[in-house]
């Protein structure tokens, strides 16, 4: 039996901001408006995709559809195993260690970001932790080039994070390390063709670039999975989770789901190299703005290591940023405080940013350097 159509109470919308948050960040519309209806009832089954359960046929068809969609999207060839987490990208610093690490063995870390200083931390739980590269000198400012990275010669396997969401640095292509290389991608995977072969393991949390916050996506070898440390608890266990498909427990159905939808929206704008240009031209049309002030705005990274994503810079004094924030968030440019590590400001501008936001932060920038300058 059908029950009455509530459906038709559902209110108009109201509008929309560009939202620079770093994470969790913006969406793309098309893919809120579809989540809006699925929510409601989804599959023409009268039950939301909240509600389902993760064993029944809906949630088959999308488990299996995400998974193929990311694995098309991204060129993920067979002997990867995707993975979907809980836990986020912090989970990840724990698990990775726990699994491959024991207690004489060695992590080489690319120390570039508060994020892989989180990283360090929880390794060193687990086994020995080495700096082949170590950003704290100059406050974080670029990513190393290959003469500045120093390998212990004894890793099990290397860390680093592809793009510092907090500093505003990214690597133009994975480092070429001795050992296999573990990536925290959370801030930019799939904003560019992603070389999943030079990788034992790419990880990322949803918040930035794949959806809602608490999903993880993990991107493993499998040849890894079965090297996994004994003993370890099965909600802990990388290899167990394979196993079980991605469902050992209840998985983050809502987040594979969102997930599905972004990854489906990816391919409608061309794939990962078409975001990639579109995220190239995005980016330039921010620094361009920043650069043609260079009196007043100061960009933390160095030119070679800008990020495409998280663009971190200065005025004059930390009066003027907060009256930058402030000013422009009255103008419908939200998000623009940087992070509480480093201060200054921050544009994140992730898949989902349109043009047209950072075509009106471009003039934002112009027109406050003009006013306060
Ligand atoms: C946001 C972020 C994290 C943290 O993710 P959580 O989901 O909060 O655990 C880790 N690494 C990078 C690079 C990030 O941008």
């Amino acid at each position: 039996m059908r029950r009455a159509d509530a459906g038709t109470m559902m209110s108009p919308l109201p509008p929309r901001v560009f939202n620079f948050s770093a994470g969790p960040a913006a969406l793309p519309e098309e893919v809120l408006l579809e989540a809006r209806e699925n929510l409601w009832s989804i599959d023409a089954t009268g039950i939301g995709i909240l509600e389902h359960s993760h064993r029944g046929p809906v949630f088959d068809r999308i488990l299996h559809e995400t998974e193929a969609g990311c694995r098309r999207l991204a060129d993920i060839p067979n002997e990867y195993a995707v993975l979907f987490m809980a836990g986020g990208m912090t989970m990840q610093f724990t698990l990775a260690p726990m699994n491959f690490l024991t207690g004489d063995e060695t992590v080489d870390v690319l120390h570039t970001d508060v994020w892989t200083e989180k990283a360090v931390t929880e390794a060193k739980r687990f086994g020995k932790v080495h700096l082949a590269y170590d950003g704290s000198a100059t406050n974080f400012d670029h990513v190393p080039a290959a003469h500045e990275i120093t390998p212990s010669g004894r890793a099990r396997y290397a860390w680093c994070c592809s793009n510092n969401t907090i500093y505003g640095t990214q690597y133009a292509a994975p480092p070429v390390m001795e050992t296999p290389l573990f990536t925290d991608a959370s801030s930019d995977i799939f904003s560019r063709p992603l070389d999943v072969r030079a990788h034992a393991a790419i990880m990322a949390s949803a918040q930035k670039n794949l959806g809602p916050a608490g999903l993880s996506l993990v991107i493993i070898r499998r040849d890894w999975l079965e090297r996994t440390n004994a003993d370890l608890p099965g909600m802990l266990d990388y290899r167990a989770h394979a196993r079980a498909g991605s469902r050992l427990n209840t998985p983050p159905t809502f987040g594979v789901y969102m997930l599905g939808l972004l990854v489906k929206w990816l391919s409608a704008q061309g794939g990962l190299r078409a975001i990639a240009e579109r995220n190239q031209r995005k980016a330039a049309l921010v620094y361009a703005a920043l650069d043609r002030r260079a009196g007043f705005y100061r960009p933390h990274a160095r030119v070679e290591s800008r990020s495409l994503m998280n663009i971190v810079f200065r005025t004059p004094n930390a009066a003027l940023d907060a009256a930058f924030a402030e000013k422009a968030r009255a103008e419908g440019l939200d998000g623009l405080r940087g992070h509480r590590a480093l201060g200054g400001l921050r544009a994140s501008i992730y898949n989902a940013m349109p043009p047209a936001g950072c075509e009106a932060l471009a003039s934002f920038i112009d027109e406050f350097a003009r006013t306060h300058g």
